[in-house]
């Protein structure tokens, strides 16, 4: 019965935390302030009632177009709402309240949002990374010792410079921009969360499935500006869920 009433609480916790995520994404790039002022259509600016903003619910009611201006609204914000409460609920099942449960869903927080401002705007937000290097460091402390934190911390300093090293040399090697300065924090955030390995097989994950995007989508879009943000916190988040897998399969390998 409590295990009934903390999944339930989870999912709503979940679609609302949603919600929220999605409204940041959209408002930080457009220079919005988060705490300015309640929902409003994007299109047309009028406020929303709160019964035109509940999560889901609302997109269904209202048949996915605005009250007042009958625009279409974005999809992105019912499945960014949809997707969070699923990855809140699949950290629960997997982890229970440990650790693993709180990093994975930080990572997770900061994917919904990296999704919207990344995919809509190209833009990584500094203060989400900062939030999530915040959140990391107090989980860290609440469940290990001084050293293990500072291991942590340290990682996350490797894995920006080296990320900084290959921004470096990709600028040279193609005369061009190679990655974003969000990206080479973003992956900091990373080190961080993961560590120094398991955060490097994160890296190749999430630019192996950022390639097979790249392959999908550059055929339609001729810029061939790939948003890489998303596709590190899925790496990520993917290197966390098989964790287990990935270090016998690697001892594995050693031995
Ligand atoms: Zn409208």
């Amino acid at each position: 019965m409590a295990e009934t009433l903390i999944i339930i609480l989870i999912t709503v916790l979940g679609l609302i935390f949603g919600s929220f995520y999605a409204c940041m994404g959209y408002r930080i790039p457009n220079k919005i302030k988060v705490s300015q002022r309640r929902s409003f259509c994007p299109k047309c600016k009028k406020q929303l009632k709160w019964y035109m903003n509940i999560p889901v619910l609302s997109f269904i009611f209202l048949k996915g177009k605005c009250a007042y201006c009958k625009k279409p609204i974005n999809f992105i914000y019912p499945l960014i709402e949809i997707a969070s409460a699923s990855l809140f609920l699949c950290n629960y099942i997997l982890f229970g309240f440990t650790q693993n449960f709180w990093i994975s869903t930080i990572l997770a927080s900061a994917l919904m949002v990296t999704i919207v401002s990344d995919f809509l705007y190209y833009y990584i937000s500094d203060r989400v990374l900062l939030l999530s290097i915040v959140s990391l460091i107090i989980t860290f402390l609440v469940f290990n010792d001084y050293n293990i934190v500072i291991s942590h911390i340290l990682s996350g300093a490797i894995t920006f410079l080296f990320m900084l090293g290959i921004k470096y040399l990709g600028n040279k090697i193609f005369k061009k921009e190679s990655l974003g300065d969000g990206d080479i924090k973003l992956f900091g955030v990373i080190g961080l969360a993961l560590g120094l390995i398991n955060s490097i097989i994160s890296l190749f994950i999430g630019s192996l499935l950022g390639l097979i995007f790249s392959i999908i989508i550059i055929k339609k879009n001729k810029e061939g500006i790939i948003p890489f943000g998303p596709f590190l916190l899925i790496g990520a988040l993917i290197t966390i869920y098989f964790s287990e897998f990935i270090t016998s399969f690697i001892n594995n390998l050693i031995i």
